[in-house]
């Protein structure tokens, strides 16, 4: 596995240039209930990554993206927001250096929040012509600090999960959550800031969740080689991404 955090740069110019992917997690410092630490939608990105990198060679791991877009959020003590504005700036500069040196930069996004500005520097970077593309975990579940975040970190970190604190929150879905969410915030909807319940949550339900993402990506890792292959010629040896446009299936906040 090749992270960032452990190479110098003649390792990872091995690992770079055409056939070569970067990615780079996106996550987000935002409350995350009474019972989850902070950094969990960044935590989730990185491991999602750093499995991904364990199955292909050709795959870096840049440093996690820590902050992102969570105004909802910023009723709550610990909350870090760089909002839309500057997510979308900083992934596009981001996104411009990384194409210099990967084949493909794939942005692994664990927060539902930076959906719109991630998808707006994805289409603004493929208009230049750059290889650079969105991707997001689709699980099915609760929204934001609910059983599927709890069950994920009690995979990846359990000591860092204080379950005995873990309550529930706001269950309703996010239709009907989300005019509220963007007008005053999740905390008039959720004092605890939990939208779900984290009932039942366990290890094994993380686990299992994990490596439905990780398949995902690896897929998707592989399947942009085969669009390279098919691509070159009729767009002169230029990859565009294919990662523009659409938003997470559910999950505004996570
Ligand atoms: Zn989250």
């Amino acid at each position: 596995m090749t992270a960032m955090r452990d190479s110098t740069w003649p390792e990872v110019a091995d690992r770079s240039g055409a056939g070569s992917v970067l990615l780079v997690p996106l996550g987000s410092t935002e409350q995350h209930g009474p019972h989850l630490p902070l950094t969990t939608d960044t935590d989730i990105a990185v491991a999602i990554t750093e499995e991904v990198a364990a199955c292909r060679d050709r795959v870096v791991v840049a440093p996690a993206v820590a902050y992102g877009s969570s105004g909802e959020h910023d009723g709550f003590p610990g909350t870090l927001s760089i909002g839309r504005q500057a997510t979308e700036l900083l992934l596009v500069e981001l996104g411009r250096s990384a194409s210099a040196h990967f084949g493909r930069v794939v942005v692994v996004s664990a927060h539902g929040g930076n959906a719109a500005p991630l998808a707006r520097a994805v289409e603004r970077l493929t208009s230049e012509g750059r290889a650079v593309e969105a991707w997001w975990p689709r699980w099915d579940g609760d929204l934001h600090a609910g059983r599927t975040e709890t069950s994920i970190m009690l995979a990846i970190a359990p000591g860092r999960v204080a379950l005995d604190r873990a309550e529930a929150g706001d269950t309703r879905p996010l239709a009907t959550l989300l005019p509220v969410l963007e007008g005053q915030g999740v905390r008039s909807v959720s004092p605890n800031g939990v939208l779900g319940d984290p009932a039942g949550a366990d290890a094994a339900e993380g686990r299992r969740l994990l490596d439905l993402a990780v398949r995902d990506l690896v897929a998707r890792v592989d399947q942009g080689d085969v669009d390279r292959v098919g691509r070159v010629g009729r767009l002169d040896g230029v990859e565009r991404g294919d990662g523009v446009g659409s938003v997470p299936a559910r999950g505004a906040s996570t």
